[in-house]
């Protein structure tokens, strides 16, 4: 298949905390760049009086003597400026788009006030750099004549950054962000799809509704016994020796291995999954957690007897789910990308409920096997749940396509 990678544009806006000092530089900026908007609609509307026109071309060829003779202009990026004179150059080709098409009301550009300009726009990369310092935990965004100004950025920038502006709201200041993304190449549609039940423990990490068997992936025999010698080398070495820091050194270098193995495998799942169903329907882990919590037992003393609930409790529980919630989303991004439907589901009475008739009992779940008391079917409880999970995935489905 022919694969076009097209082009999104997609924006991100994040507040900026300038110092004082970077503010008044900011502020200087505005009004640099707003004076020189105003001065090239001056010379076009002059032009206009005497029966000519300015273009874009001539006033930008006049911008590099105009940064010659005013140092104030000469601090500021140059194709910064060039965009301010493209702005105006927008502003007179949509006013001459509406005259010719005979609106009534077509107003000529207008002069703008310090309200009115509030922004300047800046090609990345020349004149402006975003992440301008890389640091962890502080970005920051260049602006040619103001600095490094730090920036608050709540969530990742994915894709290429094009343009930044910078923009003063209020009293506030904030980047644009104008970023290029690689357009998601829709994958053939297969015709098929699958609901997937989540597994504990020894039952693997999820059965989908056609039997498959998803395996846990788990440290191997080979690896945990390799893990285990390398940790009780450590405590044959001598506390503070160079031996003892290189046991450890090896200690966490085979579970990295393990991890990042482990990553791979749902990795390759996931993508395995995504290439081969149109729609995936899975459970909601935030709704999962609220059902799946054991009903307790009464004893008829008053007391309660053991329900099973302790066992899916605590650290243990919790390690189980961050595996879970990071397979689910990995499925979740690759099927995005691929343009594939995937449906988070409440999963309550997913388990108890006849994937054939539909008669819900909590006697119909027995272990591991399925036996509808109402009409019969038998079934693995997993596949069952699984196909329930998929059930309720196309309602959902098809009530969003009512809806759009
Ligand atoms: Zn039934």
């Amino acid at each position: 298949m022919e694969t076009c990678q097209k082009l999104m544009i997609r924006s991100f806006t994040f507040r900026m905390y300038p110092t004082s000092k970077q503010e008044s530089l900011l502020r200087a900026m505005l009004a640099d760049h707003r004076d020189l908007y105003n001065a090239a609609l001056q010379e076009r509307r002059e032009a206009c009086k005497r029966g000519k026109r300015v273009w874009f071309k001539d006033q930008d060829a006049q911008l590099t003597a105009i940064r010659e003779n005013d140092p104030d202009q000469a601090r500021w990026s140059y194709s910064a400026q060039e965009q301010t004179l493209r702005r105006l150059d927008k502003a007179f080709k949509a006013f001459f788009r509406r005259l010719r098409s005979g609106e009534k009301k077509v107003g000529y550009p207008r002069f703008k006030g310090p309200r009115q300009f509030t922004s300047v726009e800046h090609r990345n990369g020349d004149g402006a750099k975003w992440d301008s310092v890389p640091h962890p935990t502080q970005t920051r965004a260049k602006f040619q004549g103001v600095g490094h100004i730090k920036v608050k950025q709540h969530r990742p920038v994915t894709g290429r950054v094009k343009r930044m502006s910078a923009r003063l709201e209020g009293r506030k200041w904030y980047v644009h962000l104008v970023v290029e993304q690689e357009q998601p190449t829709p994958l053939p549609k297969t015709g098929a799809m699958v609901g997937l039940d989540l597994a504990t423990g020894p039952n693997g990490l999820a059965y989908t509704s056609l039997g498959e068997r998803i395996d846990n992936p788990t440290f191997g025999a080979v690896a945990a016994a390799k893990i285990a010698r390398a940790q009780q080398q450590v405590f044959r070495c001598r506390r503070g020796s160079r031996r003892r820091f290189k046991a450890w050194d090896k200690v966490s270098n085979l579970y990295r291995k393990a991890r990042n193995q482990r990553h791979d495998y749902l990795h390759k799942t996931a993508r395995r999954l995504v290439d081969a169903y149109d729609l995936i329907v899975v459970e909601d882990l935030r709704t999962a957690d609220m059902t799946r919590r054991a009903a307790p037992r009464p004893d008829g003393n008053g007391g309660y007897l053991p329900n099973g609930g302790s066992a899916k409790t605590g650290l243990n529980r919790s390690i189980r789910d961050a595996g879970w919630s990071q397979f689910l989303d990995l499925i979740c991004a690759k099927a995005e990308s691929a343009g594939r439907d995937f449906i988070r589901v409440n999963p309550a009475y997913t388990s108890q409920t006849c994937s054939s008739c539909g008669h819900r009992e909590r006697a119909n779940r027995n272990g591991k096997a399925f036996l509808c008391v109402s009409c019969g079917h038998r079934d693995d409880a997993d596949i069952n749940a699984a196909l329930n999970i998929l059930r309720a995935g196309l309602v959902l489905q098809d009530a969003a396509q009512a809806a759009s």
